[in-house]
């Protein structure tokens, strides 16, 4: 499995607090994943050095769904030309646990680029503390591939260049999504 993305694990902490507080637990939030413009597009993985909220380029934005206007494109634009960056993907949460794609999301992605990494948080980000949480969902050919747990975890790596994330981090995150399927039981 060819990973696409890397973040930081400092970095994906930031953006899936970020996520969770601009959601305040009742409505979906998102974010554009940023890489250097001067990285190769076809080099993988590009490493995602900047997080973009949706809400900080277009304030209105966030109306329980997402509803992001072309003033927001703009901001994106302003910003990636002022520093130098490009969109290698985006995040978004959802209210539940499903982290497929909605027929909105596939039809009508925030990018629609192949190679382009469409990213899904269940619960409004509240509880993701891993990216085996996460839908990851890759652009190609004008349709979607997507991955969940073990598989998520190797397409977007969480960790510094050299590996993957702590293995401890995995199996608390499982217990924690296992603790919760125990009390909603
Ligand atoms: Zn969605």
């Amino acid at each position: 499995m060819t990973a696409r993305l890397t973040i930081e694990p400092r970095l994906f902490a930031a953006l899936v607090k970020g996520l969770a507080e601009r959601g305040q637990g009742h409505r979906e939030s998102g974010a554009f994943l940023l890489a250097d413009r001067a990285h190769p597009e076809d080099q993988l993985p590009q490493l995602v050095t900047t997080i973009a909220f949706y809400d900080d380029l277009d304030p209105l934005c966030l109306t329980g769904g997402i509803d992001f206007h072309a003033v927001g494109y703009t901001a994106l634009q302003n910003l990636c030309r002022r520093d130098g960056l490009r969109v290698a993907g985006d995040i978004h949460t959802h209210p539940v646990d499903r982290v497929q794609q909605s027929r909105v999301d596939a039809e009508h992605p925030m990018v629609a680029r192949d190679g382009h990494v469409a990213l899904i948080a269940p619960r409004f980000a509240a509880e993701v503390t891993d990216v085996c949480q996460i839908g990851v969902h890759v652009r190609a050919y004008g349709g979607w591939t997507s991955f969940y747990g073990d598989r998520a975890a190797e397409v977007v790596l969480v960790g510094t260049r050299a590996g993957g994330s702590a293995w401890w981090r995995r199996l608390l995150a499982r217990l924690l999504i296992w603790h919760r399927h125990q009390e909603t039981r």
